[in-house]
């Protein structure tokens, strides 16, 4: 037999499901044997046990965090006719929810540090039909909350966090997604904490507001067949409620070892060709959902690792402001100039926790080798 190199992926999901084999399958089972698929005791259960995690009173469980996004904008009256302050460097998810409510979104460039919403820019974006701000933690590090919250609180606005990519992420010791007035998480497999399918949630300290997301995401029934409202369909079924509870008990070691790869890298790395390295604000502790590099040599560099057996992804190949989609907002080039260096900049490298020394060993010799060509 030829003896081949096994490609390192972006993430490796199956080799944690190896790790924890034996705790799904049975929990699984258990769902099935108890034959009750949709809101029953996996969701109760996870929705206590999430909200504690994140240090709130509430959770409610939802089918994708796209869902929890578009609930919580639903449950706060923010709709037609307001305008909800964000950033450009997300996933498309987050403004896609505004544009779904009949919100108008407007930009806010990011922090060349963080990558995360610049706070230092929201006094301009302001008007009289502002809602809400909602900062995103991306690729697992926190916004800077503080300033954030304290522009929010002296104009009536709302916060709503996007912790979609960075569950158990803390900024000046406490949980992201108990910052803000409601967090938004998603469950998506390859997220920090992720279901077999998909899955979200919002959490909060306002029970009325988390049991209303509750009522929207079952077609606005508060009992049965009393349709107070016009909801969705959008509920964590069981068997997902069930998978997120045996890796909920994994979370903090996963990111744990997540932070312990994200040092090697930085170790290794330092210094090569042209990279510029994530970096961490002294009150945060990320929790490296991503690890991303920036180099003026993204595609060449992407290429390379390909051809080397080395996954590498862009996220995200273009700011949401220039977006075909997004278009009828029309924003050109260059309105948010950090957002779009970044983007031209950046490669995301194979990170997750199960990664070995010898592997962020291998990528970084390639990344060597490739800058020395
Ligand atoms: C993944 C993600 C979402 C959407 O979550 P889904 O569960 O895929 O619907 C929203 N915002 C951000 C920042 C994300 O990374």
């Amino acid at each position: 037999m030829v003896k081949t190199n096994t490609p390192l992926p972006l993430i490796d999901l199956g080799r944690q499901y190896q790790s924890i084999k034996r705790e799904v399958d049975g929990a699984i089972a258990k769902v099935l044997e108890g034959a009750q698929f949709i809101r029953g005791p996996q969701h109760n259960a996870f929705a206590r046990e999430f909200a504690r995690y994140c240090g709130v009173s509430s959770c409610a469980p939802l089918a994708s965090g796209t869902d929890a996004l578009y609930l919580a904008l639903r449950a706060l009256n923010i709709g037609p006719g307001d305008e909800v302050v964000t950033v450009p460097m997300t996933f498309i998810a987050t403004v896609e929810m505004l544009v779904r409510a009949g919100v108008k979104p407007i930009f806010v460039d990011v922090d060349p540090i963080t990558y995360c919403m610049n706070p230092a820019q929201l006094g301009n974006k302001i008007s009289s039909k502002t809602k809400a701000v909602l900062p995103v933690h991306l690729y697992g590090h926190p916004a800077d909350m503080d300033p954030i919250n304290a522009f929010a609180r002296e104009r009536g606005l709302f916060v709503i966090e996007d912790a979609a990519q960075a569950h158990g992420a803390l900024y000046k010791g406490r949980r992201v997604g108990s910052l803000g007035v409601l967090g938004c998480f998603s469950f998506y497999p390859s997220k920090n904490l992720g279901a077999y399918g998909d899955g979200g949630a919002v959490v909060s300290d306002k029970k009325d507001l988390i049991e209303r997301i509750l009522k929207l995401g079952n077609h606005g029934c508060a009992a049965a067949y009393n349709y107070e409202e016009e909801g969705i369909n959008s509920r964590l079924d069981e068997m997902q409620a069930a998978v997120l509870r045996v890796k909920l008990k994994y979370l903090d070691a996963w990111n744990a070892q997540r932070r312990r790869v994200a040092q090697l890298y930085g170790e290794v790395l330092k210094g090569v060709g042209d990279l510029v390295l994530p970096q961490q604000a002294s009150e945060c502790e990320s929790v490296f959902h991503l690890y991303v590099i920036q180099t003026s040599r993204r595609d060449d560099l992407g290429s390379y690792l390909k051809n080397e057996g080395i996954a590498s992804q862009v996220h995200y190949p273009a700011p949401l402001h220039l977006l075909r989609v997004f278009r009828f907002l029309d924003l050109k080039e260059g309105a948010y100039p950090m957002a779009e260096r970044i983007c031209r900049r950046a490669l995301s490298l194979p990170m997750f926790p199960e990664m070995t020394t010898d592997e962020v060993g291998l990528v970084a010799d390639k990344i060597g080798a490739f800058f020395k060509r």
